[in-house]
């Protein structure tokens, strides 16, 4: 297993770095507390370790002391030919199984869910109700998971713009896009399904794209924006502030340019979605091919990159 990074992010507390708009750059670690294979952000005042763990796809583990918040947690991985010549094959069937997701997931208090696809909402229903945690999705996106009979209690519907502190962290909601491409602009599965809760998927065609939402979580004193696709909303974004973003590759030319040119300067991108999740996950992570491009893009804007393997973590 290889490992990303070992360095250390320097100088004022990332808020500071982050309103400062100073890209700061991420140095050998010479520090004896910096685990093996793990990237350490300095902290200043009011900053803790930040543990993000990723387990293929966009599903993280984001951990601080007790508190732990989970992005698209997707770890059973059926095959669906996404990334194969073959093409994505639409009549895969959904499964979720709990003796791959409980090797992993052992607590949760948010999941965040970013859109309605196949790699990133079926394995929500269990892992919520092993967890307990609040689930955060549009009405199309909880509408799906109440299909798949996810416990009803504790879905909260959101749509962009909420505000929501938890004790030890705060969950904010922006609208987002979900990324496109080809000569007609189109992504997979797109269509929502609201009002009244539709048949149970079976299919990988039947979880609707639903929208797609971004996520700023902020945790200790870290604002991590999350973003599940290349795709992103320039309003929703414009001028926003924060010290790592989650960003995949993907979508159409130079969108990722765009996006780090939307938010304040970032001094910190670590690339989701980047490999084929056809691919076990229990080996390290197969680039679909999309990571070199979104590399360039990171470097051009001044922010530093950093990846994490399988079942990696980083802490910042
Ligand atoms: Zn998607």
């Amino acid at each position: 297993m290889t490992v990303s990074r070992r360095g250390v992010l320097k100088g004022a507390t990332a808020a500071a770095v982050g309103a400062a708009g100073t890209a700061v750059g991420m140095h050998a670690a010479n520090s004896a507390t910096a685990s093996p294979g793990q990237a350490v952000l300095t902290a200043g005042s009011g900053r803790q370790p930040v543990e993000l763990t990723w387990w293929g796809n966009h599903a993280w583990q984001i951990r601080c002391g007790e508190s732990v918040v989970l992005t698209d947690p997707w770890l059973t991985r059926f095959r669906t030919g996404t990334y194969k010549p073959e093409g994505v094959d639409e009549s895969a069937r959904i499964v979720s199984k709990p003796s791959i997701v409980d090797k992993y997931v052992t607590k949760a208090d948010a999941i965040l869910v970013h859109h309605g696809h196949y790699d990133h909402l079926p394995d929500v229903p269990y892992i919520a109700r092993k967890t307990k945690a609040t689930v955060f999705g549009n009405e199309t996106h909880l509408n799906l998971l109440r299909s798949l009979r996810a416990p009803a209690d504790q879905l909260s519907q959101v749509v962009g713009g909420e505000y929501l502190p938890f004790p030890k962290f705060t969950i904010e909601v922006f609208r987002s896009l979900h990324s496109c491409g080809g000569a007609r602009h189109q992504f997979a599965f797109p269509g929502t399904r609201p009002g009244a809760v539709p048949p149970t998927p079976r299919t990988i065609a039947d979880l609707v794209e639903g929208g797609t939402l971004a996520y700023v979580i902020t945790i200790g004193g870290l604002r991590i924006l999350s973003l599940s696709t290349a795709g992103f909303d320039p309003i929703a974004l414009k001028d926003l502030e924060v010290d790592v973003v989650l960003a995949a590759p993907g979508g159409e030319p130079g969108v990722t340019d765009r996006l780090l040119a939307t938010l304040k300067p970032v001094p910190l991108v670590i690339a989701t979605h980047w490999d084929d999740f056809d691919e076990p996950l229990d080996r390290p992570a197969v680039d679909w091919g999309g990571l070199a491009k979104l590399q360039a893009s990171v470097v051009a804007a001044g922010a530093e990159f950093a990846k994490v393997e399988h079942l990696q973590s980083i802490t910042l």
